[in-house]
């Protein structure tokens, strides 16, 4: 029996959440065409027959900006603490930069063991992708490069066998029908976050957050009852999150509401108000109650 920590790392919109996602089989974390959705630690658990791996998902590398991004960059170094194995994914249709190479270097230097996938080879030639694997022969002591396809799922079980090579034998950490530690409280909230970004694409940029009033499941029914604040940070961001006669925020809620129902497996009475809080990203009091937990640091 195999159990371990892996985390999942790589710059914004390389394909972290997707390869979690086939690898887990399930949707636990929140995939967006945007960049950095992922913005909390989500660990999604991998069961197999004889091994269980919990991943840490981190937000993705980027410079900091204001407190939000610093506090993703904690949490990028948090994550990676303690664990057994690195994924590093890359798009292998960019240069891999020297940054790139010298955090691989890094994790190796840690002893971590650091697996390398090059992912969406579904978009790029084969000579690109050769030309990227030329660079990384020069980093010495790398586990395994792995050429995949997260979003169409080829080489994923190659992933997956040269990972369980970096976990040790072990007792599990977790039950194994349990797909994340996160609580459903937290599910929710990223779940109405997806589908705003989703619906709205380039119109409002990232300050979009999700608080939750009310989780409360009603005794005696299956039903939960759900209110949520969905925050933005410009009262012109919020018309167009409500949308004409309300069209647009009645979309997102019934797409939000019908994943949380299959995620809960209940009736779910969802109730969404859309308030303007500005420049919520450089407060950190209104971060904390987002959920963005800095007990950790
Ligand atoms: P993350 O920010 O690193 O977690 O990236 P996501 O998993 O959210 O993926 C970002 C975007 O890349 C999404 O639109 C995905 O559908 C897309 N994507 C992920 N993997 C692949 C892949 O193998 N091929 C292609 N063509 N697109 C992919």
């Amino acid at each position: 029996m195999k159990a371990g920590f892996a985390a999942i790392v790589g710059k914004p919109n390389v394909g972290k959440s997707t390869l979690m996602n086939a690898l887990i089989g399930e949707k636990v974390s929140i995939v967006s065409n945007r960049p950095q959705t992922t913005r909390n630690k989500i660990a999604g658990i991998m069961n197999g027959e004889d091994h269980q791996v919990v991943f840490l998902d981190t937000p993705g590398i980027h410079s900091p900006k204001n407190s939000l991004g610093s506090y993703m960059m904690k949490s990028v170094r948090t994550a990676v603490e303690g664990v057994d194995a690195i994924i590093y994914v890359a798009d292998a249709g960019r240069e891999l930069s020297e940054r790139d190479l010298d955090l691989i270097r890094k994790y190796i230097a840690e002893g971590i063991g650091v697996i390398v996938a090059m992912n969406k080879t579904d978009e790029v030639t084969a000579e690109k992708i050769f030309s990227e694997l030329d660079k990384l022969n020069g980093v010495d002591g790398i586990s395994a490069v792995v050429p995949l396809s997260a979003l169409k799922g080829s080489n994923v079980e190659k992933v997956r066998s040269e990972l369980l090579k970096l976990i040790p034998e072990g007792e599990y950490f977790y039950p194994r029908d349990m797909i994340t530690d996160k609580t459903e409280r937290f599910m929710v909230a990223e779940i109405l976050r997806e589908k705003a970004l989703r619906n709205l694409n380039e119109e409002v940029p990232h300050g979009i957050g999700v608080e939750v009033r009310k989780f409360r499941e009603r005794s005696g029914a299956e039903v939960v009852d759900v209110d949520l604040d969905l925050i933005c940070e410009k009262q012109s961001h919020k018309g167009i999150i409500i949308g004409k006669q309300g069209s647009m925020l009645k979309k997102i809620v019934t797409q939000a509401r019908q994943d949380m129902e299959k995620l809960l497996g209940v009736k779910v009475f969802l109730t969404v108000f859309v308030k303007v809080k500005e420049d919520w990203r450089d407060d950190n009091l209104i971060l904390r109650q987002l959920g963005y937990d800095k007990k950790e640091d």
